[in-house]
């Protein structure tokens, strides 16, 4: 799989430079382009940004440079083209999964500021994504998040024992706790019947405990 992210702060990157991702990048499963997209402005300054026509606050994204990044590192329009904006539906489990194996190329659009020129959106953007209902300052660390989520799903970037039981896996369901050693910890001691070797009853008191805890988070207080 390989993601390019088009932003104008191509230096916040480095937290994709560690850990399982830096690992599937070394291996080669992974590939992250970051691309400046502020090296496509035509003008003397490379200035990218301008005020709002219809008035408004802030400053806006020109839509040139972003179309022109995009034509240069898409020419054939293979890639699945994505802009990280909170005006989009909230990204999925589901959605991330699809992604993952629907394609081989994602560009991943970060916006600054107030945003970008729509022009941009409607002539090369093939889906917005947003990563919550709340504002960011920029798209890079939705673009992570969307990079990080998906690489997950890229075979050999993560065992496949480790994702068929995960929170959201089976939809709307989240994990039951979990304990490692020691035994006790600061006199809270981890359930008997982890230890117990009776895999029939840890199982039961997984679903059970993984149930109690999906309850909790999404059924409203007043309905229970
Ligand atoms: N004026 C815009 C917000 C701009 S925030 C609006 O009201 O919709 C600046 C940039 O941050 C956006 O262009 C987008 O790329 C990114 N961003 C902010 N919040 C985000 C979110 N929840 N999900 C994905 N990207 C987001």
């Amino acid at each position: 799989m390989k993601f390019t992210i088009l932003t104008l702060f191509p230096d916040m990157f480095s937290p994709l430079r560690h850990s399982i991702i830096k690992r599937a990048t070394e291996s080669g499963k992974i590939q992250i382009d970051i691309v400046d997209f502020r090296e496509y402005a035509t003008n003397k300054h490379k200035k990218v940004d301008d005020t709002a026509f219809g008035g408004g606050a802030g400053m806006l994204i020109m839509a040139e440079p972003v179309v022109r990044a995009i034509e240069a590192i898409d020419p054939e329009h293979k890639a699945h083209r994505v802009f990280l904006t909170p005006a989009a539906r909230t990204l999925t489990h589901r959605r991330v999964t699809e992604l993952a194996t629907a394609h081989d190329h994602i560009i991943l659009l970060c916006g600054h500021y107030e945003g970008i020129d729509q022009r941009a959106i409607d002539l090369c953007i093939d889906e917005c994504i947003s990563i919550g209902e709340y504002v960011l300052t920029g798209g890079e660390l939705a673009a992570m998040v969307v990079v990080d989520a998906i690489s997950r799903y890229v075979p050999g970037v993560i065992s496949a024992d480790s994702l068929a039981r995960e929170s959201h896996t089976t939809p709307g369901v989240l994990e039951h706790p979990q304990y490692t050693k020691p035994r006790t910890f600061r006199g809270i001691s981890v359930p008997e019947v982890l230890m117990s070797g009776n895999h029939a009853a840890i199982e039961q008191w997984k679903l059970d405990q993984s149930a109690a805890v999906t309850r909790t988070i999404f059924i409203p207080t007043d309905s229970k």
